[in-house]
C-alpha cells in the first residue's frame, strides 16, 4: 500500500493547471494571480511631503533666516510650484509634492504665523529632506511589485490599484461536483426512516471548499445503483473539471465507485493509501484530464481526506506555490498500531512563549463527525513510529 507522501505525489504529478480568466479589481481578492505586476510609476511618484508645515531652502536657514515670508499655498494633488525668493516659504499640505528649490519642511507645530510670514520657533534645528518621502525610494517604475502565483490579499489588491490597473489575470474557478453516494442518505429537510442517515458529508466537503477559496462547487446525491452511477458520473465528468465523491469505495458489495469509473474511463492512479481514517481512497483522472478523488464515506475519513489531498492539490492546479509547513506540539502521549499514518483531530492553543499546542480530540471511530466540529485540525503521526510521546513536534493542517 502507499504512503501518505506518495499519494500526494501522485496527485500533484497528475493534476493539470486550471486555466485563467481576467476579473475586475474590485473581484480579485482571494483569487490566484496569474501575472507579473510591474510598477507603473516610480513610487512616491515625487517627493512627496509628509507634514502639514512649510517648505523652504536649507540654504537659507543655515546663513541665519528665521523668518519666512509665505509666498503660496500648495495642497495635496496640486502641480509642483516653485520657490520664487530665498527668503520665501511655501505653506505646504501633507501629500503634496516637494515644490521646486525646497528642500526643508517644518512642520506646522513648530512655526508661527504673523503678517503673512512664518516664524521658526526658537532653538527649533530643522534638516534637509526630514519629512520628505523622496521619489522612487519604495521602488522604480518598471520593478515587479507582485508575482504570479500569489493569492491576492488586500494589501495586494492595493498595490495593483497604485499600478493603474483595472483588471488582473487570475486563475479560472475549477468546476467542482461533489458527489455523495448512498442508498442510506437523506438530505436535511427530507422525512427520515429510523434504518436511514443523514447526508451530511455532501455539504461539509462542499463547505471546506468554498472556505479554500472555490466557489464553482455544486452537490449530486447518487443511489448504489451501477447504472445510476455510470449515467450520472459520465455527466459530470463531461461538465466538471474536478470530482470529489464519498462513500462506495470500500470492499462493500454496495461499493460500485471504482467500478463505474473505470468503465467511464477514468484511470486509475492509486487506490488505498497506508493511513487511518481514509485508508480505501481512490484517486484517478479522466480522459479529459478530469481529476477524481472518491473519497471512503465515512464522515471523518472524507473530511480529512478532503482537507489532506483535495484541497493542496486544487491549490497546486491553480497555480499557488504549496502552503507553507505548520508544526505543533503534542499535549500527550499517544500510541497508534504500526504500519499506518494517523491524521488525529487536535484543539490547538498558543502558549505565552508562542509555542502551538495541540490537543488530541478522540473520534469514537471514523464515523464520529461531531466531534470534529471545535477541532483546528488535525496532525500527522507518520507511520514509522507507533508511539508519541508529549512534547512531539508534529506536522499539522489545518481545516
Ligand atoms: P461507505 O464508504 O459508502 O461504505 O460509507 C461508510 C459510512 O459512512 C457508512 O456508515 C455511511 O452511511 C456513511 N456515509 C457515507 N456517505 C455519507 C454522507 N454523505 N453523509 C453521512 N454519512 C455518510
Ligand atoms: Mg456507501
Amino acid at each position: 500500500m502507499i504512503s501518505t507522501s506518495e499519494a500526494s505525489q501522485l496527485i500533484a504529478g497528475t493534476m493539470p493547471e486550471v486555466g485563467c480568466e481576467t476579473v475586475a479589481l474590485a473581484d480579485c481578492a482571494g483569487r490566484v494571480l496569474r501575472e507579473t505586476i510591474h510598477a507603473e510609476r516610480d513610487q512616491p511618484p515625487f517627493d512627496r511631503v509628509t507634514m502639514d508645515g512649510i517648505a523652504f531652502s536649507y540654504d537659507s536657514f543655515d546663513a541665519g533666516v528665521r523668518r519666512f515670508r509665505i509666498q503660496a499655498r500648495q495642497h495635496a494633488g496640486e502641480p509642483r510650484l516653485e520657490l520664487a525668493d530665498a527668503d520665501n516659504c511655501i505653506e505646504i499640505m501633507t501629500g503634496a509634492v516637494l515644490p521646486l528649490g525646497c528642500d526643508c519642511v517644518i512642520p506646522v507645530e513648530r512655526i508661527e504665523v504673523v503678517e503673512g510670514a512664518a516664524i521658526v520657533e526658537d532653538g527649533y534645528q530643522p534638516e534637509r529632506r526630514r519629512f520628505v518621502h523622496a521619489q522612487g525610494s519604495d521602488h522604480r517604475a518598471g520593478t515587479s511589485v507582485l508575482q504570479r502565483g500569489a493569492r491576492i490579499t488586500p494589501m495586494d489588491v492595493a498595490v495593483i490599484a497604485s499600478c493603474g490597473k483595472e483588471s488582473v489575470s487570475v486563475s479560472a474557478q475549477p468546476t467542482i461536483r461533489v458527489i455523495s453516494t448512498g442508498d442510506e442518505l437523506i438530505a436535511p429537510g427530507q422525512a427520515i426512516e429510523a434504518h436511514q442517515v443523514r447526508l451530511s458529508n455532501g455539504p461539509a466537503v462542499v463547505a471546506m471548499l468554498q472556505t479554500h477559496g472555490y466557489s464553482d462547487v455544486a452537490h449530486d446525491h447518487l443511489a448504489d445503483d451501477r447504472d445510476v452511477l455510470q449515467t450520472r458520473l459520465a455527466e459530470h465528468l463531461a461538465s466538471a473539471d474536478v470530482l470529489v465523491l464519498s462513500g462506495g469505495v470500500s470492499m462493500g458489495k454496495a461499493d460500485f465507485v471504482p467500478g463505474a469509473l473505470a468503465e467511464l474511463g477514468v484511470k486509475v492512479v492509486f487506490h488505498k493509501i497506508s493511513q487511518r481514517p481514509g485508508l480505501p481512497m481512490w484517486f484517478g483522472i479522466g480522459a479529459n484530464r478530469e481529476a477524481v478523488f472518491a473519497l471512503p464515506g465515512n464522515p471523518v475519513s472524507t473530511l480529512v481526506c478532503c482537507r489532506q489531498y483535495v484541497v493542496p492539490a486544487l491549490r497546486q492546479a491553480s497555480g499557488r506555490a504549496p502552503a507553507r509547513a505548520e508544526y505543533a506540539v503534542l499535549t500527550r502521549d499517544v500510541t497508534f498500531k504500526p504500519q499506518l499514518t494517523n491524521f488525529l483531530p487536535v484543539k490547538l492553543a498558543v502558549t505565552d512563549a508562542a509555542r502551538i499546542e495541540a490537543s488530541p480530540v478522540m473520534t469514537n471511530t471514523s464515523g464520529d463527525f461531531t466531534a470534529l466540529s471545535g477541532t483546528d485540525g488535525y496532525v500527522e503521526l507518520h507511520r514509522e513510529t507507533t508511539e508519541f510521546s508529549t512534547g512531539s513536534v508534529l506536522p499539522l493542517h489545518r481545516w
